[in-house]
């Protein structure tokens, strides 16, 4: 009875169901040729349907072989090459093998009577990386885990705002909420607005200050704006840089925007979710010069440091400012508790260790091959840029920033509208074949495919057997056109 629960007399079914399991998995990855399957959603919703929840296979055996066939060989894998679609990272493996330590241990890391040791390691690595931003120790700096960049955004925002409304000031509360005002670059993430959304801001709270040439954050429109929001009589409660746009891996300003942000008393938040692991580069750490200066950072872990999801940071130069979201519950984490609880600094109760992780890929391959594992990435964005400007049928739409390479695909004589639609076709065509996972997105008003590269292990040779792909889908599409023109102008001729 009760011997599926993991316990001090069933180490023997664990290590054996882990050992499955991990085996299944060695043999799945040494066998995978494609980030994806070519199985269509019916395919795969008829296959979810078909499991029977009330009938229990009974033996974890079947269920690894069921799940296998489930699951395995239709997740998309971010570790092959031909996946180049968003911000995921192949993962390091001394993090996953941290994930069955904290599988098993299942810590939760809110209070201290959880948690002990791993309070103690989260909040080791986050002095480290609040180390590693250059925030001054005489600040007390601090910070959280959270569970990605969109939590540690609204978590940055919320304490944004009441640090703001904690000033004195001549109106109430109630009355200030709704001159509260965001400035953000126009490509800020969107869990920026969603965040003030949330937090009760109206909608025109978040100001889309217009791009620099470049498209990053123009730091003249940002002292216009400040100077325009105090004369308004709004409050600026924080300003938000991006150190890596989603789209274009642009990194803002710094340091010009932290000057105005200090001219003004304004709190700015560096939104480093993908940039972030230029923290530990050997090359380009010099990209993020001036995020010292901000008051709040965003780090995602789980992108840009080749960590499993979720792993990510919220880093706060003043940590004193994490007690604005500091709510007290006796039976957990009393006022004035003499050992740290650390839900008094989270927006989460119940709370993953996820910083095992990234202390155990530290402790094992150390900070500096993370770093240069993302400047390889780096090197590549700017090789397969190169490529794609010397082809004659592509469209590069800019240089890399970072890691990202957009562009399309647009033989000579194809107008602006067709090279739009070209790029849904040719996207939508490599996801179905399960050859290629690609992005798109739109700047500019027209819409451009995306390779986000944050894999170490892939080469010129994969990016140009994706350009190749990205031909043959499309000539793929003209064929279909064709053939579908071709019954008309039979009927025409006759
Ligand atoms: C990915 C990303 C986010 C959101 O992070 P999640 O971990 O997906 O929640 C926020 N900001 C930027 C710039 C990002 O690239």
């Amino acid at each position: 009875m009760h011997d599926f629960l993991l316990s001090r007399s069933t180490p023997g079914q664990y290590a054996r169901a882990l050992h499955s399991t991990v085996d299944t998995v060695a043999v799945h990855l040494a066998g995978t040729r494609a980030p994806r399957s070519d199985a269509g959603p019916a395919e795969l919703e008829q296959l979810v349907a078909a499991v029977d929840l009330d009938r229990p296979l009974g033996d974890l055996e079947a269920v690894l072989e069921e799940t296998r066939a489930l699951y395995l060989d239709h997740a998309v894998h971010f570790h092959d090459p031909g996946y180049m679609a968003h911000l995921n990272c192949p993962v390091a493996i001394p993090a996953v093998a941290a994930e069955a330590f904290t599988a098993a241990t299942n810590t939760a890391v809110e209070s201290w009577d959880q948690s002990t040791v791993a309070t103690l390691v989260e909040q080791r690595l986050v002095d480290w990386t609040a180390d590693r931003i250059g925030f001054p120790a005489a600040d007390g700096p601090d910070g959280v885990f959270t569970s990605g960049g969109t939590q540690s955004n609204l978590q940055a925002l919320f304490t944004a705002r009441e640090e703001r409304l904690s000033r004195p000031h001549p109106r109430a509360r109630q009355d200030r909420l709704g001159r509260l005002r965001v400035l953000a670059g126009e490509h800020a993430h969107f869990s920026v607005a969603r965040a003030a959304h949330l937090l009760g801001l109206p909608r025109d709270a978040v100001v889309a200050l217009p791009a620099r040439r470049d498209g990053c954050l123009d730091p003249v429109a940002l002292e216009r704006a400040l100077h325009g929001a105090a004369a308004a009589g709004d409050e600026v409660m924080a300003v938000v840089a991006t150190a890596g746009s989603t789209d274009l891996g642009l990194i803002d300003p710094l340091p010009a925007v932290a000057d105005a942000c200090r001219a003004h008393g304004a709190w700015l938040h560096v939104d480093a979710a993908y940039g972030g692991g230029l923290l530990v580069s050997p090359s380009h750490r010099g990209l993020l010069d001036g995020i010292e200066r901000a008051d709040s950072v965003t780090v995602d872990f789980h992108k840009s440091w080749f960590q499993p999801v979720a792993a990510s940071a919220l880093l706060l130069r003043e940590g004193r400012h994490l007690g604005l979201s500091t709510w007290s519950a006796e039976y957990l984490n009393p006022r004035h508790a003499v050992r740290p609880n650390l839900v008094d600094k989270s927006l989460q109760t119940t709370r993953r260790f996820d910083a095992l992780k990234l202390w155990m890929t530290l402790r094992t391959v150390g900070a500096e091959a993370l770093g240069r594992s993302l400047d390889r990435a780096v090197d590549l964005a700017r090789e397969a840029a190169a490529a794609v400007a010397a082809a004659p049928d592509m469209e590069l739409l800019g240089e890399p920033a970072l890691s990202t390479v957009l562009f399309r695909h647009r033989p000579p004589g194809t107008g602006e509208a067709e090279a739009d639609r070209l790029v849904e076709t040719v996207r939508t065509a490599l996801f179905d074949t399960g050859r290629a996972v690609v992005a798109s997105t739109v700047v500019g008003g027209r819409r451009w495919l995306k390779l986000t590269l944050l894999n170490p292990r892939t080469d010129l040779a994969d990016v140009e057997h994706v350009l190749g792909l990205v031909r043959e889908a499309a000539r793929e599409a003209a064929r279909e056109a064709a053939r579908e023109q071709a019954p008309l102008s039979t009927a025409g001729a006759r």
